[in-house]
């Protein structure tokens, strides 16, 4: 019989207030569920927003972290995806209904409920969720994802977010072979995009602030890599693209932007500024472009993703931390200072 746990843990007492070690208290086992070991934990910037309260609505004490992965060590009795020993990972989600229209076609991200996210949410249970900046964690196994063998545990957990994030758009607006896309901001989101849509074939240009980056850029798989600082570079690059997608957490000037977009062109702001933005349509309408967003992927897209990414080679560039360096390495995130995602080793929680 499976008893609740209680587990090390990084948490944010109040907003904006740094992060402290602590400890939250697991669930039991139910007969769904899979109690994961956690291995390692990406900081993602949208784990910096909502710490510092930017989107509203939060949940604090907060326990962030969306980009896990590790080991099963106990799995519920009813449980058939899972065994214990498996390699596994845990992205935004932990629930969903299952049983609404999108549910149903594999995008659990757009439930008619809205799903249960990793942290700063509550479950179905009624209880607040806590995400993965702990030495455990306890998921339905309907939201657990295999980590393929090819993929170490480190460089595969930014996938979980940052690399479904970027690759459900890649493969919604059908980059590949022919098609140009831009990917605006080479960050933890940035840096996967460039490398799933060169791996998917499409030619790659990076629009970054500056040529600081430039060699990593070009190295990840980028054809082309330009400045946004250069006026120049929206002239010359005036509807050269079909897709742009923009992984930038400030407001930009979107009119700029749509310029570069060929006729039909799509850009796809997946950053979440915290601020509303303002846009003026007139530079949309003339070649019929269009703006839209995205939000992570469905499940069964997650595992797709990991496997494309096993199959291909790619994985993220991260930098290791241990978990008392977190609230540094949040400033440094802040600052754009880090090549491409901080990842915690849950072993020094
Ligand atoms: P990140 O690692 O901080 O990368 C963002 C990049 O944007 C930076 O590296 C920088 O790239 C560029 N940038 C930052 N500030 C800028 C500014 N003021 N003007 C122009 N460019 C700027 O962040 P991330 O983890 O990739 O996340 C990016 C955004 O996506 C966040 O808002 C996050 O919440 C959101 N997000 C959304 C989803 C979703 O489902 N839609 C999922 C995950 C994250 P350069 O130095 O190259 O310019
Ligand atoms: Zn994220
Ligand atoms: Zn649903």
């Amino acid at each position: 019989m499976s008893t609740p746990t209680t587990v090390t843990a990084y948490a944010a007492p109040a907003a904006k207030a740094p992060l402290e070690r602590t400890t939250v208290e697991r669930r039991a086992v139910r007969a769904h569920d899979v109690r994961i070991t956690v291995a390692h934990v990406g900081i993602c910037h949208s784990d910096l927003h909502q710490v510092r309260a930017g989107w509203g609505s939060e949940i604090f004490p907060m326990v962030p972290g969306h980009e896990i992965t590790g080991i099963v060590r106990e799995v519920g009795p009813a449980v058939t995806r899972h065994a214990v020993g498996d390699r596994v990972g845990v992205g935004c989600m932990v629930d969903s209904c299952r049983v609404c229209e999108n549910c149903l076609v594999g995008l659990e991200q757009y439930c008619d409920e809205g799903p249960v996210w990793t942290y700063n949410s509550v479950g179905k249970d009624g209880q607040p969720t806590y995400g993965g900046y702990a030495q455990e964690i306890v998921v339905d196994e309907a939201f657990v994802v295999r980590v393929p063998d090819a993929l170490a545990l480190d460089v595969a957990a930014p996938l979980l977010c940052a690399g479904i994030t970027t690759y459900s758009p890649l493969r919604h607006w059908n980059a590949g072979p022919g098609r140009r896309v831009a990917v605006v901001g080479l960050g933890g989101l940035g840096h996967m995009a460039v490398q799933l849509a060169h791996a998917l074939g499409a030619e790659v240009t990076v629009l970054s602030q500056s040529l600081r980056k430039r060699e990593d850029g070009l190295r990840l798989g980028a054809d082309d890599y330009r400045a946004t600082s250069d006026p120049a570079t929206f002239g010359e690059l005036a509807g050269a693209f079909d897709l742009l997608l923009n992984t930038v957490s400030a407001p930009l000037d979107y009119a700029a932007y749509f310029g570069l977009l060929r006729t039909d062109g799509a850009m796809v702001n997946l950053g979440l500024p915290e601020e509303p933005v303002q846009i003026g349509l007139q530079s949309l309408n003339g070649l019929r472009r269009s703006m839209s967003s995205s939000g992570i992927g469905g499940i069964a897209e997650t595992q797709e993703m990991l496997d494309f990414c096993a199959a291909r080679g790619v994985a993220a560039e991260i930098e290791p931390i241990r978990a008392e360096q977190v609230n540094e390495a949040y400033d440094r995130l802040l600052a754009g200072d880090v090549r491409y995602r901080f990842v915690i080793d849950a072993a020094t929680l």
